[in-house]
Formats: C-alpha cells, sequence, structure tokens
C-alpha cells in the first residue's frame, strides 16, 4: 500500500466569498477537474443528521424520499443493518471521528474531543489530504474538540451564543460552502487528495422543507401544510404526541424534509466533475435516527429503540459500479479505519473494526450518554438478532428484531436463559461502568445544545 509521506499543512482557513453557485461551480471544475492523477483517492464523508434508515427506499421504504440516494446504493455498498453508539449528535459524532465509543466528560473537562486524541481529519491531514468540514448543526462546534484535524471548520450557520431559535441553515448553504472550499486552489492544491466532511441539517427538528416538496408529502388534503406545519414543530419539539393524525403530519413533514436533503445532494454531485467522482470514496450516513411517534415520543436522545440507533451506511468506491449488500451489524466507530483502509492508507492504530472484507463482532454496545432528554433507555446490547435495553429504572427489555422489529413484545418474562447471558455480557464489557456523567461546562455550548432541545 502507498502511503503518502507526511506533508505541511496549512492553517485554519475560514475564507468566504461572494461568489455565485454558478462561478463556484465553474472554478471547482476548473481547479479540481483538471487535476493530474493521484495516488490516494479523495474521501467525502457525508452525514444527514436525524436521517432514519428506514425512510429511505434502499431501506425498504415505500416513499418516494431517497431516488437520489436509492441510486448511488445501486452502485455502492449498502450496509442493512448499521448501528449509533446513541441516539444524540455530539457523541456520535465523537465515536465516527474517534473509532472509540464516546468517551465521559471528566469533571473539568469541555471537549468531547481532548486536544491530544487521535482523529479520523487529523490522521488523513498527517497523510498529506488537504481537510475540510462544512457543518450544519451548530451544537458540532470547534471549541468542543470537533474541529480537531480540520485544516478547515466551516460552521454555516456559526457558532454564535446565546440564541433561542436554532439558526438551522438548508442544504443548500452546506453544498455552496462544499464548492467554495473545492474551487478554493490554494484549500485544495493540484495532485492533493482531499478529505471533505459535509454534515447536513435538513431532516433535523424543525422540519422546514420547501413548500412544493411538502406538499407533494402531505397526504391530509382537509389540512393545509403551510398553515399546519408551525402548530406541529411546535408539537414535535414538545414530544406531545396528540394523535394518529398528529403522526402522519409529523411523517409527512419530516419525510418531505428527506427528500429535499435528498434532492439536494443529486445537485451536489451533479455540480461535481464526473472525472473528480472517478477519483472520491463516498461515505454517506447518519449520526442516528428520530423517534416519529414510534414509541409514543418525537425527536431523540431518549431511548435506544432502533428508530433511533439504525442508521443509514452507504459506501461508494470509485470502481465500484454494482450494488453490494453488507447484512452484518456495524457500529458508526468502524467506519473511520474503515475509509483509512479503502483510501489505501489502513492504520492498524486507529481504533474500531474494519469492515472492508470481514464482519465486527457482536455484541454492539449503545448507550445515552450527556445530555439526554427525560431518558428512559440506559444502555443496549445487540447480540445477533436479539436486543436487550435496560431502561433508567433498572429493568430488563428484550426483543427480537427479526421478528419484531419494531421492538413492540417484550421478550424478557419468557426467555430468561437468553435474558441472564445478555445481561451478563452487558455486564462484562459495560462501557457504562463507573462513567459520572457531568455537564458540559462551556455555557455558550450548552446554550447551543439546549437550543435545539438537549435540556440537561
Ligand atoms: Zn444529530
Amino acid at each position: 500500500m502507498d502511503r503518502l509521506k507526511p506533508a505541511r499543512t496549512d492553517s485554519s482557513r475560514r475564507r468566504r466569498r461572494n461568489t455565485s453557485v454558478a462561478g463556484l461551480l465553474a472554478a471547482a471544475l476548473i481547479q479540481v477537474g483538471c487535476q493530474q492523477p493521484q495516488q490516494q483517492p479523495n474521501v467525502l464523508l457525508i452525514v444527514v443528521d436525524t436521517l432514519r434508515a428506514d425512510h429511505l427506499g434502499a431501506y425498504g421504504y415505500d416513499r418516494p424520499t431517497s431516488p437520489n440516494l436509492d441510486a448511488m446504493a445501486r452502485r455502492g455498498i449498502l450496509y442493512t443493518h448499521a448501528h449509533s453508539v446513541t441516539s444524540w449528535t455530539n457523541p456520535s459524532i465523537e465515536a465516527l471521528f474517534t473509532g472509540e465509543e464516546p468517551r465521559v466528560l471528566q469533571p473539568g473537562a469541555s471537549a468531547f474531543i481532548a486536544q491530544d486524541q487521535l482523529t479520523l481529519a487529523a490522521r488523513f491531514r498527517a497523510l498529506g489530504y488537504a481537510t475540510a468540514a462544512i457543518v450544519a448543526n451548530p451544537v458540532l462546534s470547534p471549541e468542543l474538540g470537533f474541529g480537531q484535524g480540520f485544516d478547515t471548520y466551516i460552521g454555516v450557520a456559526g457558532w454564535s451564543e446565546g440564541f433561542r431559535v436554532p439558526p438551522k441553515q438548508p442544504a443548500e448553504q452546506v453544498n455552496r460552502a462544499a464548492l467554495q472550499w473545492l474551487a478554493d486552489s490554494s484549500a485544495v492544491p493540484k495532485n492533493r487528495p482531499w478529505f471533505l466532511y459535509l454534515h447536513y441539517m435538513d431532516p433535523h427538528w424543525p422540519y422546514q422543507p420547501p413548500n412544493e416538496t411538502l406538499r407533494a408529502f402531505w397526504r391530509q388534503r382537509n389540512v393545509d401544510p403551510d398553515a399546519a406545519s408551525g402548530p406541529l414543530n411546535q408539537r414535535i419539539r414538545e414530544r406531545i404526541v396528540q394523535s394518529a393524525d398528529d403522526v402522519a403530519q409529523a411523517t409527512d413533514l419530516y419525510d418531505a424534509a428527506v427528500a429535499h436533503l435528498d434532492d439536494q445532494l443529486r445537485r451536489f454531485f451533479d455540480s461535481l466533475d464526473p472525472s473528480v467522482l472517478d477519483r472520491t470514496i463516498i461515505c454517506i450516513m447518519a449520526d442516528h435516527g428520530e423517534e416519529l411517534g414510534d414509541h409514543g415520543r418525537y425527536l431523540h436522545a431518549h431511548t435506544l429503540y432502533e428508530e433511533l440507533l439504525h442508521i443509514p451506511l452507504l459506501v461508494v468506491l470509485p470502481d465500484r459500479r454494482a450494488a453490494q449488500t453488507n447484512e452484518s451489524f456495524v457500529q458508526i466507530y468502524d467506519v473511520g479505519r474503515t475509509l483509512l483502509e479503502l483510501a489505501n492508507v489502513a492504520d492498524p492504530a486507529f481504533p474500531g473494526t474494519s469492515l472492508v472484507g470481514g464482519r465486527r463482532p457482536m455484541p454492539l454496545h449503545a448507550d445515552l450518554v450527556g445530555a439526554a432528554i427525560q431518558p428512559s433507555h440506559r444502555r443496549a446490547l445487540i447480540d445477533g438478532t436479539s436486543k436487550l435495553i435496560e431502561t433508567t429504572e433498572g429493568q430488563f427489555l428484550l426483543f427480537d428484531l427479526v421478528s419484531d422489529p419494531h421492538e413492540n413484545t417484550n421478550l424478557a418474562m419468557i426467555r430468561a436463559k437468553q435474558l441472564m447471558r445478555l445481561r451478563a455480557a452487558a455486564t462484562r464489557s459495560d462501557g457504562l461502568s463507573g462513567r459520572t456523567e457531568i455537564p458540559i461546562k462551556d455555557s455558550a455550548a450548552r446554550e447551543r445544545l439546549r437550543a435545539f432541545g438537549y435540556d440537561f
């Protein structure tokens, strides 16, 4: 395997230019489309915040939310059983970039990723990659450690303090900033591979799809979606499920947001020169899912049911043209090591399990750490097709994910032996043992988290 020699890295840049999208596109084509062949492929990591796997056509959904992603899945590796390690953003993204279970914020700590902690971005940068992040979620601020390893770390919604209404930015803004970065020859020199992380927010509350898209998904013809969406978003914010109609409307709103994101991803890829895509590894995934009334609530960060843990994970390789399905259970913190190996810069020292040619060992763990909202679950363990959940009250729930994928039938009382075995497994490898959940000290970071509903 070829390794690039460590290259000099650029200092942080946050340049913004008032350039039209068309101009940016033309510049991007000139800058990155005419490069000489490079040894390492580019790596494009796309995280769509709050994107449920089962609301995508590639995962069996029967609504047209994702024609673009479905088409990409037909050219790539679709992981059908990928899981997050928790059900809210910060520890999930921490695990993605560190390859480890989320660490506990110790007393006095202010960051999810410590300054001396190896990250995926830092690894790529040390290998000579230009690295950048375009992030639409304000809670992933650099003072919490999430900018570590990036030459450029842009928050399209900013990192401003003290807001109460989340300044959520649509996918268009992420696309624009990404094209701008790709067009910047000082940030992306010729013949230098790049690692670009894009974090989209469209499926995250508040759901604000364009009116035309919302009308296409709205099923209750006697209700005006434009008038209903505001109060509906407020009920969702309060996690109040009023009725089946309420859930249907929330689902329509969410699905329209997913469809808008999917269309924007299509536009972004259409904006890139095919020759760039031909040397780029593309990974598309989510940090966690969303509850749409499945277990009586809305949003996320309160339980560890599958609507929150099961995430989409799709990898499209430059030379891959045929669909491949991987049905093994994989974890979000395996993605980093896998991307390094796919980019021909495998690093045995990087944590996690490479998903190239193998399966990750069972069981999978998940837990709710830190700023969970009125959590009713403490931790979960998946072993084969069985899933154990420990509630915050110390009760155990046992589900068969094949016969009961929506986790409605608790088998704990009738599968006592299996329950004992899984409880023992959970105890032996309990990542939560000795953990102390300490509130984040940084007041601005706390304010941003609260604005998005992470009350703690
Ligand atoms: Zn999130």
